[in-house]
């Protein structure tokens, strides 16, 4: 049952070309012309989000004023399986944003065949100016307000931006207080090692990355360029998926010539010794000023001379104004949302392949997938087992992507033939998948 609730109506959504969850309905509609019919109407209920919530609440500062945050959790469809998907703090955290990641979410676990839905959840606040007493309290009052609408069952958690581990078992503490007596552990992923974390979750998102990366050149798409070895990288953003995708890259025998986080970026040419980097970074609070590099600015790193680029921070990064001046041959990426389909359609015409989001980045959500797997029964894997199972997962689906891709653009396909990017095709299958669980279970009642 695709249920319809919305406790509290959200704003209504800006027009703009940068809108994120105007973004998703772009990249949707586009898909969409690649996914067979199914039943007239069926389709468009995947364009919003099942059940909406907003919550505003109050929070006694350090200094004892008191102000008052907004939270969103959004849960796009639990078709097949809970809603999952992360919470993020951030000041730019709005209903249209939360509402496209939600979406992603969904597409995300269709084509990692994991059984859930799409969810995503923020907080609209500035963690860099909160104290770890004020972030707490912040996410328990938050969790408080979600109630039931979050559960190991209903709808699962996991780390985001500026959200981490610390966040996640404040997050089950807080539902586990509300839930006594309960098996509370796997109502929320990405907790720490000793609180039914997972090995390998923290590196997943950035080490599923480097796998995707691996397969795609394995399918021998990008002229010139078959593996990893020698490639040249740029990285925008050096938090968890970031910063562990480069590293994960340079022991593939990459360069990592680039890399940047919000304060700025650093280049040089020769490669960038990343274990020095992240601990620069731990040191100092940014990338910017490692010695022996060349400080360049957010922008320039886009568009720098390297053969892969990966965007791992905001949306919207890639956009149509620089989308002409970028110089790599592929784009992975990390983050969600980092390129804008004005922008797609600039990069498929000069021939640059990008590995979408909902793909390159799906290996947090499948060690998600794992860690709760393990909680409900009860087990711990090792890492080099999470690692190996991660590994076949993204391969899979990048093999299956590359199938549909070249299915979708051949004659053998009834419809509109050629033309269709590597993330329309992933997402045709993705919807085309969530089409059928929902004909096959039954349109409710
Ligand atoms: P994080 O908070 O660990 O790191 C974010 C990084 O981005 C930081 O280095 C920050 O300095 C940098 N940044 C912020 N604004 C920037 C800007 N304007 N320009 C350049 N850098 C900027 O967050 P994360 O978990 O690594 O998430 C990054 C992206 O990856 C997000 O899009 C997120 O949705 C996506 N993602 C994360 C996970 C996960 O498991 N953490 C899973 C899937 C997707």
């Amino acid at each position: 049952m695709n249920q319809r609730t919305t406790l509290e109506a959200p704003p209504p959504a800006a027009a703009d070309e940068l809108n994120a969850f105007r973004m998703s309905q772009r990249q949707f509609e586009r898909a969409v012309e690649y996914v067979p019919k199914f039943k007239s109407g069926l389709i468009d209920c995947f364009e919003n989000p099942a059940r909406a919530i907003t919550v505003h609440f109050p929070i006694e500062m350090d200094d004892g004023s008191v102000r008052t945050f907004t939270g969103y959790r959004v849960l796009h469809s639990r078709v097949r399986g809970p809603g999952k998907g992360g919470i993020r703090f951030h000041p730019d955290v709005t209903y249209d944003e939360v509402q496209a990641l939600a979406t992603w979410m969904t597409w995300k676990c269709s084509l990692m065949d994991l059984p859930f839905g799409g969810a995503k959840g923020g907080v609209a606040c500035n963690p860099k100016q909160l104290s770890q007493n004020e972030l707490r309290r912040i996410t328990r009052r938050f969790i408080a307000e979600l109630g039931d609408n979050i559960g190991p069952h209903t709808d699962i958690p996991a780390p985001d931006v500026y959200t981490n581990a610390q966040t996640m078992a404040w997050v089950y503490d807080t539902y586990d207080a509300m839930h006594p007596g309960c098996d509370n552990l796997a109502v929320v992923t990405g907790k720490p090692l000793h609180i039914g974390g997972s090995y390998g979750r923290r590196e997943a998102t950035g080490r599923g990355c480097v796998y995707a990366t691996e397969r795609i050149l394995s399918h021998g798409i990008v002229e010139g360029l078959d593996s990893l070895k020698g490639s040249r990288i740029a990285v925008q953003g050096f938090g968890n998926a970031g910063s562990i995708a480069a590293i994960l890259y340079q022991e593939a025998g990459a360069k990592i010539v680039a890399v940047s986080d919000s304060r700025g970026g650093i280049a040089n040419d020769e490669g960038l010794d990343i274990t020095e980097v992240i601990k620069f970074k731990e040191a100092n609070g940014t990338v910017v000023g490692f010695p022996h590099s060349q400080t360049i600015s957010n922008e320039e790193l886009l568009t720098w001379d390297c053969d892969i680029l990966v965007p791992a921070a905001l949306e919207c990064q890639i956009r149509h104004e620089n989308a002409p001046d970028i110089k790599a041959r592929l784009i992975c990426e990390a983050a969600n949302g980092p390129t804008t389909p004005d922008a797609d359609v600039i990069l498929a015409e000069r021939g640059i392949h990008v590995v979408p989001d909902i793909l390159a980045n799906a290996g947090g959500v499948t060690v998600s997938y794992f860690e709760w797997v393990q909680n409900l029964e009860h087990q711990k894997w090792d890492l080099d087992k999470v690692n190996r199972k991660l590994q076949k997962r993204m391969y899979d689906s990048v093999d299956d992507v590359i199938d549909h891709w070249r299915k979708v653009n051949s004659d053998e396909r009834p419809g509109r033939n050629g033309g269709a990017d590597l993330r329309t095709a992933a997402l045709a299958l993705a919807v085309e998948r969530v089409a059928q669980v929902t004909l096959d279970r039954g349109i409710w009642p």
